[in-house]
């Protein structure tokens, strides 16, 4: 056995929390139409949606600007229940984002991030914000993004690919929902010699933990 924690490195975009989702709203209400009317979006640059590579960039910065999406955008199914599993269970939360695109907007991008990980009561032990290079020494990672997927195994990372249309010529393991997130961390923890523990279940809402430190009634439901 290693005493060595099991760090994942999990990426918040496309991951964590529902971007697509949270640009649609903004784009269709800057146009004046249904979000559904917009169609799915099935490519990374959002070309569906008739977008061009200095419109996309101009959505960008206007919804994490003006519609402070890192602070309301949905946060994925299941993700803040199974990262609590994970980490009572012994695996080190390290979150990873490159939310700091541009040079711009660094601390309205900081604070709602952090503000909605509370919110949402998501466990972390580090927080980083990173630039290009995709890679901090987790022993494992979850990512939605192509590049960066490829980039990290080209490293040598064990990479879960963490579904959505525009990653899926990428080779697994993938995950279609934070359920499979936590089967295969648990393969893979137990591949390299950790053996999580379980927490007993009723005992504890664990979500609620972050809510009841900061004194208020708990995240959101
Ligand atoms: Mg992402």
């Amino acid at each position: 056995m290693t005493t060595e924690p099991f760090v994942l490195g999990v990426d918040l975009d496309g991951v964590c929390g529902d971007y697509i989702a949270a640009l649609r709203a903004v784009l269709a209400d800057e146009r004046g139409v249904a979000p559904e009317s917009l169609g799915p979006a099935d490519s990374w640059e959002l070309t569906e949606w008739g977008l061009d590579r200095a419109g996309f960039d101009r959505l960008h910065r206007s919804a994490v600007l003006d519609h402070r999406i890192f602070a309301n955008m949905p946060m994925v199914e299941g993700c803040a229940d199974v990262l609590w599993r994970l980490s009572d269970a012994g695996v080190w939360i390290r979150i990873i984002t490159h939310r700091l695109f541009g040079n711009w907007g660094h601390q309205v991008a900081v604070a709602d991030t952090v503000a909605w990980l509370d919110s949402r009561g998501i466990p972390y032990r580090d927080l980083c914000f990173l630039g290009a290079k995709p890679q901090v020494e987790a022993q494992a990672y979850v990512d939605d993004g192509p590049h960066n997927v490829e980039a990290l195994r080209a490293s040598g990372n064990e990479v879960i690919v963490f579904d959505q249309p525009y990653n899926r010529d990428l080779p697994g393991p993938r995950a279609m929902s934070w359920l499979d997130v936590e089967h295969l961390v648990t393969e893979l923890a137990a591949a390299r010699g950790l053996a999580l523990q379980r927490q007993l279940p009723g005992l504890d809402d664990p979500r609620a933990r972050i809510g009841r430190r900061l004194d208020r009634s708990g995240p959101p439901a």
